[in-house]
């Protein structure tokens, strides 16, 4: 399978597209066309366990990979999970299911991609013959960082640096990335918020003047954030799990349509569901759910994207974002794979802070998206009544997901031309990520200590705390260095030494 490029004529191989996480001139890598996956090859994933599944997906994208090499890869990423199941499906009292996807070792759905991103990166540097050593830039929204570091500490051959805006990061988001361990890692806090970081890296990517001084140091430059095709193609595995379990469950008919609901921030994970219905997984309806920053609900009602608006940092940080990048993959396809239209768009959007599509393009998307956003109130209020009905806690990621699917649900019990379908929402993080703000949402209680609020999350609810949370408790405190955007570039030269 190749790769070609959102804004131009490139086409490169898996372990190209991998190694280089970006395209020329800022373009995104996507596959030249979406393998499919048929009838009988879902009644054969059925039997097959997790890695098995991710495995033989993976194979259809990233063909020079070997099977064997791949499930171990998967195998060996996914026992570091708690649990026998990376990506259990749990059926709530209403009919509802969730997809938990945090029981990985940074307790964030991260984890279930960069898990297999460092395998998929040192193959892909051994087929194509590099030597060099490779640099991992990260801007992060909280996860990323935590769940790229948590992957890549001590990997041979690389160094990682991981970008987070200083005050849009929950407190245990920041520890658990401040106390990391490994040599070869490097966390920095950005004045600004998270586009401010993820722009800072992009230029980064696109200076000819870094590049060379990152080449003179002997170092690779590539990049572990979703841009990145190795980290994106691995998300779409769990929604073919997810669909599997429901009919291994019998709760549905094989070919049956199931709708998903996203928590949305840079648009990677409700991507891979749009790319796992393309394969030919029966999905009805994709829900993306934003917070107060609601470009994308705003995005898909009216086909114009306008960044240029106020910025919230919310309870929920890591969907604090104005620009989203995995969106352009989008963007592509509506177009119909029209890189110059979608290149020029990238750039109104770069200079302008916005962009429009065509009517036609719009409609298109909307008959496959339902977007909507949860506000402060709507989210806390969602968690409360959640755990009170069907005594199930959730973060405030996932809060912010359940309400839009309610939202939705209650459209479609209203509409009589809509049909309902079963609903699967995806939830991105343990509620012990942001245990302060589900505290709050649990009972109305502030408490300044984030392991006060685990500690009175888990004698409210009884949910186990993972050992991830645990273990950052007594664990010092590496970095503590802040800089401003202009300076990001600095801090790689020293870190390369
Ligand atoms: C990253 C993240 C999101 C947003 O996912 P995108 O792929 O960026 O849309 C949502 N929730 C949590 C907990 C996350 O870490």
């Amino acid at each position: 399978m190749y790769f070609v490029s959102t804004r131009g004529e490139e086409k490169v191989t898996a372990p190209e597209a991998i190694v280089r996480g970006m395209a020329n001139g800022g373009g995104l890598f996507v596959p030249e066309k979406f393998p499919q996956v048929t009838g009988e090859e879902l009644e054969e994933m059925l039997s097959f366990d997790y890695p098995e599944r991710a495995a033989y997906l993976l194979g259809k994208y990233f063909d020079e990979y070997e099977r064997e090499g791949l499930t171990a890869a998967l195998r060996a990423a996914y026992s570091k999970f708690e649990g026998d199941d990376p990506a259990p499906l749990v059926r709530m009292d209403n009919g509802m299911y969730i997809l938990e996807l945090f029981h990985g070792p940074t307790c964030a759905f991260k984890d279930m991609a960069l898990g297999v991103l460092p395998y998929l990166l040192r193959e892909g540097c051994s087929f194509l013959g590099i030597r060099e050593k490779v640099l991992i830039l990260a801007a992060t929204s909280g996860d990323t960082g935590k769940a790229a570091l948590e992957a890549f500490a001590g990997e041979e051959g690389v160094k990682i640096a991981v970008f987070y805006p200083e005050d849009g990061v929950s407190k245990m988001q920041k520890l658990q990335m401040s106390t990391q361990d490994g040599e070869n890692v490097d966390v920095v806090a950005v004045r600004g918020n998270f586009d401010d970081c993820q722009n800072g890296v992009k230029k980064i990517f696109r200076s000819e003047k870094c590049n060379a001084a990152i080449k003179e140091k002997g170092y690779l430059l590539t990049s572990a954030n979703s841009i990145n095709i190795g980290r994106l193609i691995p998300q779409v595995c769990y929604y073919f799990s997810a669909y599997l379990d429901l009919v291994s469950a019998n709760q549905i008919k094989m070919g049956e349509k199931v709708d998903f609901c996203v928590p949305t921030g840079n648009f990677g994970n409700i991507l891979a569901g749009y790319y796992a219905k393309r394969m030919g997984l029966p999905v009805g309806t994709l829900l993306c759910a934003s917070n107060k920053n609601n470009v994308l609900s705003d995005f898909f009602r009216t086909g114009k994207y306008d960044s240029k608006r106020p910025f919230y940092p919310t309870m929920s940080p890591s969907m604090d974002i104005l620009i989203s990048s995995n969106l352009e993959r989008l963007v592509f396809e509506a177009s119909g794979r029209d890189p110059s239209l979608t290149a020029e768009r990238m750039k109104m959007l770069s200079t302008t802070g916005r962009y429009a599509l065509r009517s036609e393009e719009i409609s298109a998307l909307q008959s496959q998206f339902y977007a909507s956003f949860a506000s402060e109130d709507d989210t806390v209020e969602c968690i409360y009544e959640f755990f009170e009905e069907y005594g199930y806690p959730m973060d405030t990621h996932t809060g912010v997901a359940m309400d839009v699917a309610q939202k939705y649900l209650q459209k479609v019990e209203e509409d009589t031309m809509s049909e309902k379908r079963p609903m699967v929402v995806l939830s991105t993080a343990s509620p012990y990520k942001c245990p302060q703000d589900v505290l709050y949402a649990l009972t109305g209680n502030d408490v300044k200590d984030s392991f006060k609020g685990v500690k009175r999350i888990h004698l409210l609810t009884a949910m186990k705390v993972p050992e991830a949370i645990k273990s950052v408790r007594y664990k010092p405190i590496r970095f503590k260095t802040t800089l401003s955007p202009d300076k990001m570039f600095d801090e790689i030269k020293k870190f390369l030494g």
